[in-house]
C-alpha cells in the first residue's frame, strides 16, 4: 500500500525527498533505477518524478513513477502540469494513476515547451494551477496534492505578496503542502515562511535544494525562472567555473551549510533536485547525518 505523503507528515517532523526526471533513453532509464536504488539506502520518505514541459513525458513520467513505487515500495509523487492538457485528458491521466496506486501528485501549471506546437491553443483549457488542484480534490480525497512555492517570487508575478495570494488560492483549491523552487539564501526562505504565516498559511513548505554542479547552467536556469543568485554564490563558483571537480566539491560544501542552517532554523525537511545523480546528494546527506 503506497502512503500519502500527508500521512507521513503526521508521524515525522522533517521529511527527505528526492526528485528525478524521466530519462529519454532506455540506457538512461536503467541508470536512473540504479541511482534510485543507491539513494533508497538513505531512507527517503518519498521521491518525485518531473513532467516534461507541455506534457512531453506524459507516458514516461507515469511509467517511471509506477516502476519506482513497485521496486521500492516508496511513495513516488507524479508531477503533473495542466497548461497543455484538456480537462478530459487530465481526468484520463488521474484515472490511470488511481489504477496504478499513484496517490501523490505535484500539481503545476507548467512551463511552455520550446516547441510550442506541442501545446495547441485548443488544449489550453486551464489558465492557472489552482484549476488543476480543484480537479484533483474532486477525486474524493484520493490524491495528496503538493503545489509549488516561490520564495524569490514567480518570474511572471507582479510582486512577492501577490504571488503569495495566488499560492493561497492553490492551497484553498486542494493543495496540501508546498515544495519550493530552489533558492540559495536561507533568509529568503525564512522570510517567505513569515509572510505565509501572516496570511494564515500554515501548511508544510519543504525547501527545494539544488546542489550546484555546473555554475553556468545554474545561472541560466535561475535567470529563466527568477531565482536570485546571491553575491557569495558568484564569489565561490565563478573563479572555478572550468573546474568540474572543484565545482562539485564546493557545491557539496555549500549545500551542506545551507541544509544545516535550514534544519537548525526549523525547516520541515529537504527536497533534493538530484539531477538523476547519486552524488552530490548522497554525500550531502552523509555529512548532515554525521552532525547528529
Ligand atoms: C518544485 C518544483 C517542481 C517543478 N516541476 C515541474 C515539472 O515537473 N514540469 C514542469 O513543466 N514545470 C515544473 N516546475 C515549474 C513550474 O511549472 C513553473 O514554475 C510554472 O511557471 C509555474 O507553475 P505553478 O504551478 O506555480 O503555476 P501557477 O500557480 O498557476 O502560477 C503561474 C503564474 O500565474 C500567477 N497566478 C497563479 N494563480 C493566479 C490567479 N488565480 N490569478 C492570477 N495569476 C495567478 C502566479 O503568480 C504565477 O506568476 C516546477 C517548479 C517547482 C518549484
Amino acid at each position: 500500500m503506497i502512503r500519502k505523503i500527508s500521512d507521513i507528515f503526521k508521524e515525522k517532523e522533517k521529511t527527505l525527498g528526492f526528485e528525478f526526471f524521466p530519462p529519454k533513453t532506455s540506457k538512461g532509464l536503467l541508470k536512473l533505477y540504479e541511482t534510485a536504488l543507491l539513494l533508497k539506502d538513505l531512507q527517503p520518505d518519498y521521491c518525485s518524478v518531473t513532467y516534461g514541459a507541455g506534457g512531453s513525458t506524459k507516458d514516461k513520467t507515469m511509467e517511471v513513477v509506477d516502476e519506482l513505487q513497485k521496486r521500492f515500495g516508496l511513495p513516488v509523487m507524479h508531477h503533473l502540469t495542466c497548461n497543455c492538457h484538456t480537462i478530459t485528458e487530465i481526468k484520463q491521466m488521474l484515472n490511470s494513476m488511481q489504477k496504478r496506486n499513484i496517490c501523490n501528485v505535484l500539481a503545476l501549471y507548467g512551463d511552455l515547451p520550446q516547441d510550442e506546437s506541442i501545446c495547441a491553443e485548443n488544449k489550453r483549457e486551464m489558465q492557472y494551477c489552482y484549476e488543476l488542484c480543484k480537479i484533483l480534490k474532486s477525486y474524493r480525497d484520493y490524491f495528496c496534492v503538493a503545489v509549488a512555492g516561490f520564495p524569490c517570487g514567480h518570474i511572471s508575478s507582479p510582486d512577492r505578496d501577490t504571488d503569495i495570494e495566488y499560492l493561497k488560492i492553490k492551497l484553498e483549491s486542494g493543495g496540501d503542502f508546498v515544495i519550493t523552487q530552489l533558492f540559495f539564501d536561507n533568509a529568503v526562505y525564512f522570510d517567505y515562511l513569515e509572510r505565509l504565516k501572516k496570511v494564515n498559511i500554515h501548511v508544510r513548505v519543504i525547501p527545494g535544494i539544488l546542489p550546484i554542479v555546473n555554475y553556468e547552467k545554474m545561472i541560466k536556469f535561475c535567470a529563466d525562472c527568477g531565482v536570485i543568485v546571491p553575491k557569495k554564490v558568484h564569489e565561490i563558483f565563478k573563479p572555478i567555473v572550468d573546474d568540474e571537480e572543484a565545482t562539485k566539491k564546493a557545491g557539496i560544501d555549500f549545500a551542506v551549510q545551507q541544509c544545516r542552517e535550514l534544519l537548525d532554523g526549523g525547516a520541515c525537511g529537504l527536497h533534493f533536485f538530484t539531477l538523476n545523480k547519486v552524488d552530490p546528494t548522497r554525500e550531502i546527506i552523509r555529512q548532515l547525518r554525521e552532525d547528529k
